[in-house]
């Protein structure tokens, strides 16, 4: 399969050199000029290669088409969606190592770091005996996610470009920026960008295809107390750290992430500060189906209430703030695009892995904007840290399955 993209390799390691991390601090959007150097210098690109009306949009979204070469006005177009920041972790120097034919045994040194990536700790190494990873140093990332996915949406689209005897319907490519920092698709222009539907290719192993996610929501609970003297507070002190620590105990224990996994929800404790006179307490609310989402948001008023109850006074306050929501609820009521991705793993023997992520993708917002965007495997392991890595196997694998979605789609 690599053989079929000699480029793609070498791509992925020119995309990882440049340092893209995203600025969770910044208010510019994007949030970095880093990441919006390399959207300058990755529209050139797609301009070289032969893609048409290549343009940035206002939220430093990249987007580009290539016209269908069909007669037929019902194929459908599809676009083809990844982002170019990298996480909250040393992107700088990116040094990445290239480990040939794998043995699945052996430990990989991570340069000189004193760090390695060995089977026992890391049992996904056991899937790619006999391929070629690519690694970093251990003292950054790699940037798999989600370079491996620019690379290989464009490689495909590269390919189309060469192989003009391919049929294939109308498609738009489009890189982003600030997706690590959850706000990249914040304002993703549908419209402009006009797919019928899309699919982000930003996720791990060979076979990912995600429709559902998480319906997201953060909450702060603000609290007022009334300090005095300790010496005299008696049936005088209302301490605002003691109601925050009775908010936190209402919630149940088992309903915390440590202790939840596939479809369970949860409330997450993010941050707790505060004195006697006032303290704040942050959540995250998770949940994949959308009623239990929202009975989580309504028991946070609840125990607020109660509490303000207790006092008599309006003590505790809760501020709500929906993030993002579950593309499920949109995608099951239009499967196609599930659908055709299914299908063209098999064809190309990948064995489909559908399962609902615990967390959220840039398609759970594209999606909500009017995109059906699921999701499909770029190949990253161990993302986000300096034990990532991918398999350029499978990078060829995501380039195929690109390919074969966009053969299929014009199929009758
Ligand atoms: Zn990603």
């Amino acid at each position: 399969m690599n053989e079929n993209y000699p480029e793609l390799t070498q791509r992925f390691l020119n995309y990882v050199a440049i340092d893209t991390q995203s600025d969770e601090t910044s208010t510019t959007v994007p949030s970095s000029t880093k990441e919006v150097d390399f959207l300058a210098n990755l529209a050139k690109e797609l301009e070289q290669i032969g893609l048409e009306n290549v343009r940035t949009m206002s939220d430093g979204y990249v987007f580009a088409e290539l016209a269908s070469n069909v007669a037929d006005e019902s194929v459908p177009v599809i676009g083809f969606i990844s982002h170019v920041d990298t996480a909250d972790f040393n992107g700088e120097n990116i040094k990445p190592q290239i480990v040939k034919n794998y043995d699945g045994e052996s430990s990989i040194t991570l340069g000189a770091s004193g760090y390695e990536l060995n089977p026992t700790a890391f049992p996904s190494l056991l899937k790619y005996v006999g391929h070629t990873l690519i690694t970093t140093d251990g003292t950054t990332l790699l940037g798999a996610d989600d370079k491996a996915g620019v690379a290989e949406i464009i490689t495909a689209a590269a390919y189309l470009v060469a192989h003009p005897e391919i049929k294939h319907g109308a498609l738009r490519f489009g890189f982003g920026p600030d997706e690590e920092i959850g706000i990249g698709a914040d304002n993703f222009d549908t419209a402009a960008f006009g797919a019928d539907f899309a699919y982000t290719v930003d996720g791990g192993p060979a076979g990912e295809l995600e429709w559902e996610t998480f319906s997201a929501a953060s909450a702060t609970i603000d609290i007022q107390g009334r300090n005095v003297h300790p010496g005299t507070a008696k049936d005088t002190m209302i301490n605002a750290i003691q109601i925050a620590m009775d908010f936190h105990a209402q919630l149940p224990e088992a309903q915390r992430p440590e202790h939840t996994s596939g479809r369970e929800g949860f409330w997450h404790v993010m941050a707790i500060t505060g004195n006697p006179e006032t303290a704040q307490l942050r959540y995250i609310v998770r949940d994949h189906d959308r009623s239990k989402f929202e009975n989580r948001k309504q028991i946070l008023l609840d125990i607020a209430e109660k509490l303000n109850k207790h006092f008599g006074q309006r003590r505790v306050n809760v501020t709500l703030k929906d993030q993002y929501y579950n593309m499920g609820e949109v995608l099951k009521d239009d499967m196609r695009p599930v659908a055709l991705a299914e299908k063209a793993m098999k064809a190309l023997d990948i064995t489909p892995i559908i399962e609902p992520v615990r967390g959220g993708t840039d398609g759970s917002k594209i999606t909500f904007l009017g995109l059906p965007t699921p999701n499909l495997f770029a190949g990253g392991e161990n993302m986000h840290g300096r034990f990532e890595y991918v398999s350029t196997t499978v990078m060829a694998q995501a380039t195929d399955t690109i390919l074969k979605i966009i053969a299929l789609a014009q199929e009758k």
